[in-house]
């Protein structure tokens, strides 16, 4: 991957969810305190103020800078834990990844989050997005299988009681609406799909 496609993929990624900030507001004021929208958003600009850095950097190295500046930019649970996944999936992904490698680096990714988060899949939170595509990614799924399975992942945490998160507090009343790191775990995942199937 060169840079203009590393350019590319960030931008896409951020613009996604820059479009659809007010949409995770929406969903952080029903089960939270509404401003998932906002930390999204905040993190990306943070990762776009530094886009021709970030993308001159070998893709991993290029992940865990973004993955600092969300981190070190974005308050709220899903900065830290959104930084702890593009930093684990950056660790040991190499220059020029196979699928497989990919896969491999999105489960160190997704395990570094479980273990950062204390938590797991059925909480209601952005891992029962991330825990099915790397099940799918698992089976080699296509980038369209992908963003079908991200889309019905984020829509199975509607009946789910939160158990993790800010969204935990309101207990049952938790039930009944999507989870918004869900959706935004949705957004970014789709994007990415969609870009580096094009490149391939
Ligand atoms: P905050 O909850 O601090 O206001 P955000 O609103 O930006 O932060 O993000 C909320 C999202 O973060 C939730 O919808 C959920 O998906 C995710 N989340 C919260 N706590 C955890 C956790 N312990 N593990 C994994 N994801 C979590
Ligand atoms: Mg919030």
């Amino acid at each position: 991957m060169n840079i203009e496609s590393r350019k590319r993929l960030i931008e896409t990624i951020a613009a996604a969810l820059i479009d659809h900030a007010d949409e995770l507001t929406e969903l952080d004021s029903a089960i939270g305190d509404g401003d998932h929208g906002h930390n999204m958003k905040r993190g990306m600009a943070a990762v776009l103020a530094e886009l021709d850095t970030i993308a001159a950097m070998p893709s991993g190295d290029a992940l865990k800078a973004a993955g600092k500046q969300l981190v070190f930019n974005v308050g709220g649970a899903s900065g830290p834990l959104y930084g702890t996944f593009l930093i684990g999936l950056g660790k040991s992904l190499p220059a020029e990844p196979t699928y497989d490698e990919l896969t491999n680096s999105f489960g160190e990714a997704v395990d570094a989050v479980k273990a950062r988060g204390k938590a797991e899949a059925g909480q209601k939170t952005m891992l029962d997005v991330l825990v099915p595509v790397l099940e799918a990614m698992r089976k080699r799924a296509e980038a369209d299988v992908i963003a079908r399975v991200a889309a019905d992942a984020r829509d199975a945490t509607i009946p789910m009681q939160a158990e993790r998160g800010r969204a935990s507090f309101l207990g049952e009343r938790s039930i009944g609406h999507v989870d918004p790191g869900a959706r935004s775990s949705e957004l970014m995942i789709a994007a990415a799909a969609a870009i580096l199937d094009d490149l391939s």
